[in-house]
């Protein structure tokens, strides 16, 4: 056996496996030969377990699939196999098992046998595991065969050139045998003609032919050659059986121990298996437990932030409770305070209602009896007569004083009207006023008396006050005064204010003004800021109402308003004038105020006027002198005032006493001419009917005046009717009285009435607060009851969502510790099997 020698000596197990003379064997694959010899040679070459192969180049290889065997299974493998040399798939398959090759049909002769094998099942198994004989015709070619143990596994390994020969059966057969295990075999080649021998080294006789493996000669001839064999065979088969034994048994102890090794591999195989599922356990434990233990510190964060917002929210809502519970029972206390003083409320209430009856009652006598009184106070003011006349005289001024002048007015019956007026000395005239006022009497005594007629203006009278008398007698003293000691204009106003102010409560008032001047016969309006664009006019706006389009009409609501609008109108008078007091006494100056007065109690609705007229003088034309523009304005004042004591002096003839008939008083009215002067005109809708016209004639008390005096005191005894007045005096003196008692009776009525009616009004009032009072404290009750109970119910609520929220804390808590414990368990277990 040889193969050029170089795996001889190298691995002494290969002593033991071939002992076939001209064999040998190549850690190698099948290389295909160039030699087209080596080509012709090959006879049969069958692919052990496999298909056929085929190899087209310039050395054409063919290996039938696997035939000629008997018995034994296919192995298979897809590993690479190393140094399969140029057909490498011969060795990913094998025969093995209990199996035989027959090859039949050989012509008879020599031959020689390639076998290829290859470890491709037990690859990492240990040598050994596999150990097999090869008999080639009954004759052991190879003696315990490990291919593993040789080359390894997944390595191609060829036993090449057993020499066999071909009986007349033609018949090569190739037995497996196993030692150990099963026998396999990826591929077998045979070829024709014996291998050829080496000679390796001299025998004795220098020409024997040694085997490569065991040295052993081997003779030329096949008879020598067997001899030879046979002895070296039996000597080493004796040896081998005896290693064999001790093989045996080494390998049946290495067999035992690679079976416990196996089994304890097994065994820590299957507890490295376990041991990773508990580690993987473990771990997915532990991230569980970690994930958990997040959890739970979110939780218990966020526990215990909502337990403090909680403990927060009760301790507010207790206290809260403990301010509505005091809250409560200060409520409840009141109530109850409250309730008690209900019977005295409800006694009130009814001792209310009764007076409110009587109020109602005494309302409807009230208005009645106001009815009256406004007839009686009418009656009483008629009595007097609708045209009244005072005269006043001024006192003397420093000029006249020091010049010591006589004074030619004597006041002696002065309070019963009469007045005085000594003419040439000695000759003393009488007139006849219906009052008379002294140089000595002042503002208040003037007013007190003009009051009465001035102030029916609110009770729906139209009133008409004027001042007449020549220049410097005090006429514009007299209506206007001074700052310090006011006239009738200011003191009228306000005293009107003062009555609607106590009448509020029955009769609400409406007052305006508007103040006018009539100079030369054109009516100028004193409150314009600027001059009209048109002249101003009368008209007749409807029965019996005249009114002059265009002129500013100012609404006034107290006095202080009242001041600054006579005291525009005055300064207005003054504008456009040369000579201040010149120009104011050529002009008439009037202010008119209209009142509208509405009813609260019956609704009904008045609307009167009360013009104050501080008239231009009266001195006379002959006296005066003048010619031209003054000649003018003395003709206009002349006319106009010639036309109001025209106008008046019939009045007074028409309501006097003399029972004319109404045919008579009508033709006396429509004779009236109204329209002969702007100033009749603008009074017209003011004067006659029921309408009060007061008159002040001022004097003078000099003897340088007594023409104009006369003059002035002839004017006001014709306007007042002079022909009438005692005889009308004197037969009303005791109904005057009796009048007056009546008047006095009335305002004490009146008073009673009205301390009643704001008794009423008080009681009223302090009712409907108590009552007022005590629902909104009763509502007050039932709301705070409410939100008592509102409160109540969220704090239950709130308990409860924090008992749930507790408990659930404690199961999150128990899952975590029974986690924890799970894991320790755990880790003590996989430590334990470790170890
Ligand atoms: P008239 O308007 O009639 O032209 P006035 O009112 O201008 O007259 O009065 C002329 C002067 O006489 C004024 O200085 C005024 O103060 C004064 N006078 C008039 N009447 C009185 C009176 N009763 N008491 C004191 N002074 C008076
Ligand atoms: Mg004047």
């Amino acid at each position: 056996m040889g193969d050029g020698g170089s795996d001889t000596g190298e691995d002494p197990m290969l002593d033991s496996l071939i002992c076939v003379a001209g064999s040998s064997i190549k850690k190698s694959g099948f290389i295909a030969s160039h030699s087209t010899d080596e080509r012709e040679r090959r006879v049969i070459f069958v692919n052990a377990g496999g298909e056929e192969l085929r190899r087209q180049g310039h050395s054409e290889i063919e290996v039938e699939a696997d035939r000629f065997f008997q018995g034994g299974d296919v192995l298979r493998t897809d590993e690479e196999v190393a140094d399969g040399g140029d057909l490498p798939s011969i060795y990913q398959s094998a025969r093995y098992g209990n199996f035989c090759y027959e090859f039949r049909d050989l012509p008879p002769g020599d031959y020689s046998v390639d076998l290829h094998f290859a470890e491709i099942v037990y690859t990492n198994g240990p040598r050994g595991m596999r150990v097999f004989n090869v008999f080639i015709q009954d004759e052991k070619a190879v003696s315990e065969l490990d291919v593993y143990s040789i080359v390894g596994a997944n390595r191609a390994l060829q036993v090449m050139n057993i020499p066999v020969s071909a009986g007349k059966d033609g018949v090569v057969s190739v037995n497996f045998q196993g030692v150990v295990g099963s026998p396999t075999v990826s591929g077998i080649c045979i070829k024709q003609g014996a291998p050829e021998l080496q000679l390796v080294s001299s025998g004795r006789d220098g020409k024997s032919l040694l085997c490569d493996n065991c040295f052993a000669p081997v003779k030329l001839t096949a008879a020598e050659n067997k001899a030879a064999r046979m002895s070296f065979t039996a000597k080493y088969e004796r040896e081998i059986r005896e290693l064999k034994a001790q093989c045996q048994m080494k390998q049946d102890e290495c067999y035992e121990a690679w079976m416990s090794l196996t089994a304890a591999n097994q065994e820590l195989e299957k507890v490295r298996a376990e041991l990773d599922v508990k580690f993987f356990q473990n771990f997915t434990l532990g991230q569980a437990m970690e994930k958990e233990t997040e959890k739970m510190a979110k939780i218990s964060s966020k526990y215990e932030h909502d337990r403090r917002l909680w403990v927060a929210a009760i301790d507010e809502l207790e206290r809260k409770m403990k301010a509505i519970k005091s809250e409560h029972s200060q409520l409840s206390f009141e109530a109850h305070q409250c309730a008690n003083s209900i019977p005295g409320l409800n006694q009130m209430v009814t001792a209310v209602q009764s007076l409110v009856g009587q109020y109602d009652d005494l309302k409807m006598k009230f208005n009645e009896e106001q009815e009256r009184r406004k007839k009686l106070y009418n009656q009483l003011l008629e009595s007097k007569g609708n045209i009244r006349v005072f005269c006043r005289c001024r006192p003397l001024n420093m000029e006249e004083a020091s010049s010591r002048p006589q004074t030619v007015v004597e006041f002696t019956d002065a309070k019963d009207g009469d007045l005085g007026v000594l003419m040439n000395g000695s000759n003393k005239k009488i007139y006849k006023f219906d009052r008379v006022y002294t140089p000595k009497d002042d503002q208040c005594d003037v007013f007190e008396d003009a009051s009465p007629v001035a102030t029916s203006v609110l009770d729906g009278y139209n009133v008409c006050i004027f001042a007449y008398g020549q220049t410097g007698t005090g006429k514009t003293f007299t209506m206007e005064g001074t700052e310090q000691n006011r006239g009738v204009n200011y003191r009228t106003l306000e005293l009107l204010f003062k009555i609607a102010e106590d009448r509020k409560k029955t009769i609400s008032y409406d007052i305006s003004v508007s103040v006018l001047e009539v100079y030369n016969e054109q009516v100028r309006d004193l409150l314009a800021s600027s001059p009209p664009a048109k002249r101003l006019e009368i008209k007749q706006v409807s029965e019996g109402v005249n009114h002059v389009p265009g002129v500013v009409d100012m609404k006034v609501e107290n006095v202080d308003e009242v001041w600054n609008i006579l005291q525009t109108g005055s300064n207005a008078r003054a504008v456009g004038s040369n000579n201040v007091n010149g120009h104011s006494s050529r002009s008439h100056c009037m202010i008119c105020t209209v009142v509208r007065a509405k009813n609260l109690v019956t609704g009904e609705c008045t609307r009167s006027k009360l013009w104050l007229v501080d008239l231009a003088g009266s001195e006379r034309l002959a006296k005066t002198d003048v010619q031209g523009e003054r000649l003018k304005e003395a003709q206009s004042i002349n006319k106009s005032l010639s036309a109001l004591g025209d106008v008046i002096s019939a009045l007074a003839t028409k309501s006097s006493h003399i029972p004319y008939s109404l045919a008579t008083c009508m033709l006396l009215i429509s004779s009236i001419g109204f329209r002969n002067s702007k100033l009749t005109h603008l009074l017209q809708d003011s004067l006659g009917g029921d309408s009060k016209t007061l008159m002040f004639v001022q004097i003078s008390p000099s003897e340088h005046d007594l023409g104009e005096t006369v003059s002035s005191l002839n004017f006001a005894t014709r306007v007042r009717g002079v022909e009438l007045g005692p005889a009308k005096k004197q037969s009303d003196t005791t109904e005057i009285q009796k009048l007056k008692l009546m008047l006095c009776q009335l305002k004490c009525k009146d008073d009673t009435i009205r301390k009643l009616e704001e008794n009423v009004q008080a009681l009223e009032g302090k009712t409907k607060s108590k009552e007022q009072f005590s629902k909104s404290q009763q509502d007050k009750i039932i709301d705070l009851e409410n939100q008592v109970e509102l409160k109540a119910e969220l704090c239950g609520h709130l308990e409860k969502r924090l008992s749930q929220v507790y408990e659930k804390m404690q199961r999150k808590e128990e899952a975590c510790y029974s986690f924890q414990q799970k894991v320790i368990s755990f880790i003590i277990l996989a430590t334990f099997q470790r170890s």
